[in-house]
C-alpha cells in the first residue's frame, strides 16, 4: 500500500484524490488523466509509416508525398498523438510548467502504440532509447529533459534500456518553434554528437514537428555505429 496506514494519512487520502491533468476530475490513483480524458486524446490512425506524418486512409498503403521525394535519415517513425488540443496542452505543462509527471502519461501512448505494432509485426524492438537531449543550459533553466521523462517510462514499461549518455548537443541551438523549415534544418545541422551508438536505436522526442531535431540526431547516430533506426514521439505536428 502506498498511502499511510495513520489516520491522518487515510484522511488525507480521501480528501485528496488523485486529480485529472486535464478536466482536474477524480482519476485512477497513480495515473495522470482520467479513463474519459484519455479515451477522448486525439489519436492518429494512418500515418506515414517512414516519418509519422498523418495520412488519409486512401494514402495508407505508401509514404507521405515528402518522404516518397526525400526520405529521412531515419527507418521509422512512430507518433500516436495528434498534436491537437488537449495533447498540445499536455506538452506544454510538460515542457514548460514543470509538469514532469505528465510524462508519464504520454510515456503510456507511446508504449501502447509499440505494443500494437509490435503484435501486428509491423515493428521490431529497438537496442536502446536515446532521448535528443538538451544542452546543458537549457536543461539548467529547464531542471530536467522532457524527453528523458518519457523515454524512461517507455523504457522500464517495454523493458528496452534507456541510454541518454550516448548522444550530446554540442551547440546551443534557438528554439525550434518560431523558425522555419528551413531554417530549422540549419539550426540543429551538426548539433549533436553520438559516440557508440547501438546497431538499432530508437530516438525518443516529445513532439516531431518538422522532422528536422530527429533527423540530425538520426544522422549522428549513424555516424557513430547505427545502422536502423527508430523514431518515438508522443505526438506528430
Ligand atoms: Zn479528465
Ligand atoms: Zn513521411
Amino acid at each position: 500500500m502506498a498511502f499511510s496506514h495513520s489516520r491522518q494519512g487515510a484522511v488525507a487520502n480521501a480528501l485528496l484524490p488523485w486529480r485529472c491533468a486535464l478536466c482536474a476530475g477524480p482519476a485512477p490513483a497513480g495515473r495522470e488523466l482520467c479513463e474519459g480524458c484519455e479515451a477522448d486524446l486525439p489519436r492518429v490512425a494512418q500515418s506515414c509509416p517512414r516519418c509519422a506524418l498523418a495520412l488519409d486512409a486512401t494514402d495508407a498503403s505508401g509514404l507521405c508525398r515528402r518522404c516518397a521525394a526525400q526520405p529521412p535519415k531515419f527507418h521509422r517513425a512512430l507518433a500516436p498523438l495528434a498534436y491537437d488540443y488537449p495533447v498540445d496542452r499536455l506538452l506544454l505543462g510538460l515542457k514548460f510548467g514543470g509538469r514532469a509527471h505528465l510524462a508519464r502519461a504520454l510515456a503510456g501512448q507511446i508504449a501502447a502504440r509499440v505494443r500494437e505494432e509490435a503484435e501486428r509485426g509491423l515493428l521490431d524492438m529497438p537496442d536502446a532509447l536515446v532521448p535528443v537531449p538538451l544542452h546543458p543550459k537549457r536543461l539548467a533553466e529547464r531542471g530536467f529533459n522532457q524527453a528523458e521523462e518519457i523515454a524512461r517510462f517507455v523504457g522500464r514499461d517495454l523493458g528496452v534500456p534507456v541510454q541518454p549518455e550516448i548522444c550530446r548537443r554540442t551547440r546551443h541551438t534557438k528554439m525550434q518553434s518560431r523558425l522555419s523549415d528551413e531554417e530549422r534544418r540549419a539550426n540543429v545541422a551538426g548539433a549533436f554528437l553520438c559516440s557508440k551508438a547501438p546497431k538499432r536505436p530508437a530516438i525518443v522526442d516529445d513532439v516531431v514537428t518538422t522532422g528536422a531535431t530527429v533527423d540530425a540526431m538520426a544522422a549522428a547516430l549513424s555516424a557513430a555505429g547505427a545502422e536502423r533506426l527508430h523514431v518515438w514521439a508522443a505526438a506528430r505536428a
